[in-house]
């Protein structure tokens, strides 16, 4: 098997990961991907996660990352410890800062076992959320990092770090999957899968960038 040609997609179902997933099945000859259950506001990703891993016959590694919940703001200042949804803010209340650190590191542990090189993430700093560990200089460093800890050549692929959401649909649209992705991904904070409940900020984002997509196709397609 030639390692150079293995991928571990860190994916979540939303639009990005699974925008990446299938960037990645077209520059890899094998692929597995792995999803972080880190109770997150909605199980509901990690349903459509696993629907979609399904669908398209990879497999697909769920880590458990229940502890991030022990490192979780609200669970350090609060008596109770309380991980539903309770403002309706950009972030679930499970945010620890440092996550996306976590979660590469642990990719990069799984892609040494499972003997692949390539390590790909949607993380992207133009609609940039203020997390710090989603930044290009972060995963560069973390990528010298990763190579020193294990004694390895991993490469950590970014394809989505520069494109904004309507470039995002783009690039979905170049795959073929725009559609799939539309229909199928989960990125609303109220769980709600496809176009979603269209009122968060998430929804909000990912409904601008389509628009912003449709209109630059118009008169171009038809
Ligand atoms: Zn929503």
């Amino acid at each position: 098997m030639e390692k150079n040609n293995r991928a571990v997609v860190v994916f979540s179902g939303g639009q990005d990961s699974t925008t990446c997933l299938f960037w990645a099945m077209k520059q890899f000859d094998h692929v597995e991907l792995v999803t972080f259950d880190y109770q997150q506001r909605h199980h509901a990703e990690i349903e459509i996660a696993k629907e979609i891993a399904n669908e398209q016959g990879l497999t697909h590694h769920v880590l458990d990352m229940a502890l991030l919940n022990q490192l979780a703001p609200n669970a350090l200042t609060r008596n109770e410890i309380e991980v539903s949804n309770e403002t309706g803010e950009d972030l679930p209340n499970t945010f620890v800062p440092g996550r996306n650190l976590l979660f590469l590191s642990f990719a990069a542990i799984l892609a040494k076992q499972i003997d692949a090189k390539h390590i790909v993430t949607g993380v992207c700093e133009t609609d940039f959320s203020g997390y710090p560990d989603c930044r290009d200089v972060f995963v560069k460093s973390l990528n010298v990092t990763l190579n020193l800890s294990m004694d390895d050549q991993f490469v950590i692929h970014t394809p989505l770090m520069w494109l904004d959401k309507a470039a995002t649909w783009e690039l979905a649209d170049q795959l073929h999957v725009l559609e799939y992705i539309r229909e199928r991904t989960l990125t609303c904070y109220n769980g709600i899968k496809g176009s979603g409940c269209g009122e968060c900020p998430a929804c909000q984002l990912r409904q601008r960038g389509l628009d912003k997509y449709l209109q630059s196709t118009d008169g171009v397609n038809k």
